[in-house]
């Protein structure tokens, strides 16, 4: 995947982050924890922490990770076109073609087509035709930053006007795709890290924890019992403080904020997650993170919630029976109702 730069910050990638030192063996159990991090995977880092009988074993389970979460992120890259690979990138590049696609493609489309219909077009994975441009200008302007600049509004008008499902047609029974527009485009920047994750952490043992840069996936309680306890990222704090702590044994945590990846252009600071109607970063909150069983709605949430007022947020949290924190831009916290059981003091 074409590495975005980190934009000067590493917290970038680290929203969540995992709190608690690593220790030895627990006590009563012949298990050892161990932690392993993977770089450049979604381009983000991946942070594996398990208990083990061996490192051997350990070491096998970090493979399984490594060689899963390639094929993924080959798969849904949409910058990078790779040999013998029909992926997203040639999606986005034969329009007008009729191209068969490895199942996990046609898998992710059909999800981020419901997202799109019940996050209201918010998080739309066919607005690639908007988000290329805001990419385009993110890139030009981390690598310049004197002449970094916006997306002019009428290209952001004209690029809308080839975003939308309707220009997508997905035939899963023969596994193909087409694009029917010259100009619409994929971008499934916001939930197909997710959807990985959860794909990739269903076969994992358990007592496991993997934040996928930011989306952490907890396959079970440690070997004594114990919760994960996993930290929800100050939007101030630069990547070190936490606003709050939850303890987590099975499930997911994903945040989405304005302050993970961004440039600086006109004097201001634009972030990565756009309105679908004014096609500018979104400004109602800071930092949207939600709990879930899932990680791929987990992560297609978080970006949806990050769009939208409270209410609405609260309305799909209960259609997909998911919990949520929100951080306004004055700081303030509001919490769904189950979220504030998952807090730990
Ligand atoms: P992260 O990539 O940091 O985990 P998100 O899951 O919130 O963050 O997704 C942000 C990414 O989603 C953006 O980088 C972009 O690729 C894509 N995106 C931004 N706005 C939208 C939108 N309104 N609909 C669909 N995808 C979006
Ligand atoms: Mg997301």
């Amino acid at each position: 995947m074409i590495r975005r730069r980190i934009c000067g910050i590493l917290s970038a990638v680290l929203a969540v982050m995992i709190l608690g030192g690593c220790g030895g063996s627990t006590a009563g159990s012949p298990k050892t924890r161990y932690q392993a991090t993977l770089m450049d995977l979604f381009d983000t880092v991946t942070t594996i922490t398990g208990y083990a009988a061996s490192e051997e074993e350990f070491r096998e389970t970090v493979g399984k990770i490594q060689s899963e979460m390639t094929e993924y992120d080959h798969l849904y890259d949409i910058y990078t076109p790779y040999p013998d690979m029909v992926n997203l990138c040639t999606v986005n590049s034969r329009p007008g073609e009729t191209l068969t696609v490895d199942e996990r493609i046609i898998d992710l489309l059909l999800f981020a087509r419901e997202i799109d219909e019940k996050s209201g077009h918010r998080v739309n994975a066919m607005l690639g035709s908007v988000l290329s441009l805001w990419h385009e200008a993110r890139e030009a302007g981390i690598a310049d930053p004197a002449n970094a600049r916006i997306p002019e509004a009428e290209a952001l008008q004209e690029a809308a006007a080839h975003a939308g499902f309707q220009y997508l047609e997905i035939d899963a029974e023969r596994r193909t795709v087409r694009l029917t527009d010259e100009k619409a485009r994929l971008d499934v920047g916001a939930l197909a890290k997710g959807y990985a994750a959860q794909r990739i952490a269903e076969g994992l043992p358990e007592g496991m924890l993997v934040n996928f840069g930011g989306n952490v996936v907890a396959t079970g309680a440690k070997p004594d019992g114990s919760s994960w306890v996993i930290g929800v990222q100050d939007p101030d704090g630069g990547g070190e403080g936490y606003l709050k702590k939850i303890a987590l044994q099975t499930g997911s945590v994903v945040t989405s904020g304005d302050y993970q990846r961004y440039y600086v252009a006109e004097g201001k600071t634009w972030h990565h997650i756009i309105d679908p109607e004014t096609l500018m970063p979104g400004t109602r909150w800071r930092g949207v993170t939600v709990a879930c069983a899932d990680s791929g709605i987990g992560d297609a949430l978080s970006t949806s919630l990050f769009l939208m007022d409270r209410e609405e947020g609260e309305k799909l949290l209960a259609e997909f029976g998911a919990e949520a924190m929100w951080i306004a831009p004055d700081g303030t916290e509001f919490f769904s109702d189950g979220f504030r059981a998952l807090i730990k003091d």
